[in-house]
């Protein structure tokens, strides 16, 4: 069953709306089932951090729009630093700090791979970025949003899960990367993102450079067979296309 998802709008109807906050929302209402209220609670409290990260030009409009996980972790440390902060922290109950704790968590795709099923109603349409955005000639993509997709795969290549990596410094478990099945440069011809779970497929650095550079017909098998992985979550996200479709996009055929 779908909740509500609450994200009231600010201002003006049209403005846009971040990927990851549409995402978190549901995140915390329908894989964590968290009451409203605590979902409201922790909406207010990254609300009130947006503002104190405005002011300090640590972001143009909110933390949704930090794409990347070192910069949302630097970031956190900057405000933890803050004895302003500390004091509002202290005051509020330290209700911002476990606000702000538990994005980085959903963030960080803590969680991901062990709440599988519930993760997989995260795969919604996403209206694109409006052109009129900040960086318009850029599609941003969002490293979170590939870190969240690898904990999902649970660091196993997609292809094949046996696929040999090695590991990482960062965090102890197999180097795998984030690709985008759709590629993002594509966006004008769909009218719903690309930038979305369901398009980012999680692969060992061998097939990540084979999918980009590898030959004609490795490429080709290699897109039909995420198709067949990932055709229905790219239709809950509002992405349908045939098989022949799907492959043609990267692959001409
Ligand atoms: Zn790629
Ligand atoms: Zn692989």
């Amino acid at each position: 069953m779908k909740k509500e998802i609450i994200i009231e709008p600010q201002g003006n109807k049209t403005e846009y709306v971040s990927v990851l906050k549409e995402y978190y929302a549901r995140y915390l209402t329908d894989v964590r089932n968290l009451s409203q209220s605590s979902v409201k609670h922790y909406f207010d409290a990254l609300n009130n951090i947006s503002k104190r990260l405005k002011a300090k030009n640590l972001v143009q409009t909110d933390i949704y729009e930090i794409g990347d996980l070192k910069q949302l972790l630097r970031v956190r440390k900057i405000l933890y630093a803050d004895t302003d902060f500390a004091e509002l922290d202290e005051r509020g109950r330290r209700m911002y700090s476990a606000g702000l704790n538990n994005y980085c968590r959903f963030a960080s795709g803590e969680g991901f791979r062990e709440a599988k099923d519930k993760i997989l109603l995260l795969d919604i349409p996403i209206d694109p970025k409006e052109a009129v955005t900040v960086e318009q000639s850029a599609w941003k993509r969002s490293g979170i949003m590939r870190i969240q997709a690898i904990e999902f795969a649970g660091y196993s290549c997609e292809i094949g899960q046996k696929h040999e990596s090695f590991i990482a410094e960062r965090n102890n478990k197999p180097y795998m990367e984030g690709h985008h099945a759709i590629p993002i440069r594509l966006q004008p011809k769909f009218d719903k993102s690309l930038d979305v779970y369901a398009n980012i497929i999680c692969l060992c650095p061998i097939c990540h450079r084979r999918i980009h550079y590898g030959l004609k017909e490795d490429r080709k098998q290699m897109m039909m067979q995420i198709y067949d992985n990932r055709s229905r979550r790219l239709a809950q996200s509002g992405i349908r296309l045939s098989k022949q479709e799907f492959v043609g996009l990267t692959v001409k055929i």
